[in-house]
């Protein structure tokens, strides 16, 4: 299978998320976030910059460079992971400094298919994911 093809029907998926039921969930559910910095050729070298500067700057775990689509990430990107006590720093600074690239902030509650969809947060544009992994892993 082609990984780069089936835009359309991902989009399709991305709005087929379950419809909401009024449920409060505890933020205390939280252990940890994760932004995903997604990039392409052009803008590798401001992805650069923004990963030296949360490296310089943040208790954080900086990735491995995905220049290859990854699990739910079509298009490239590294991975930060970062501490509940670190988002009120370091999300901030992504706002203000992400050089105009697309940025996933989700959550770890401990299902990853709600973190990516229905709890993630967007800096720039969001992109569609590829989240039929994730669902089935749900069981
Ligand atoms: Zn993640």
């Amino acid at each position: 299978m082609n990984r780069r093809t089936g835009t359309v029907r991902e989009l399709e998926e991305t709005k087929l998320a379950e419809p909401e039921t009024g449920t409060i969930t505890d933020p205390q559910r939280i252990q940890g976030y994760h932004a995903h910095i997604y990039y392409d050729p052009g803008t590798r070298l401001l992805a650069e910059r923004v990963r030296q500067g949360i490296a310089a700057g943040f208790e954080a775990r900086v990735g491995n460079w995905h220049d290859e689509p990854v699990g739910p990430h079509p298009v490239s990107m590294y991975q930060i992971a970062f501490a509940v006590s670190e988002f009120p720093r370091l999300v901030p600074w992504l706002m203000l400094n992400r050089q105009g690239l697309d940025i996933l902030v989700h959550p770890m509650t401990g299902d990853p298919y709600e973190d990516h969809s229905k709890y993630a947060m967007w800096l720039g544009k969001p992109l569609p994911l590829r989240l039929d992994g994730l669902r089935r892993a749900r069981g």
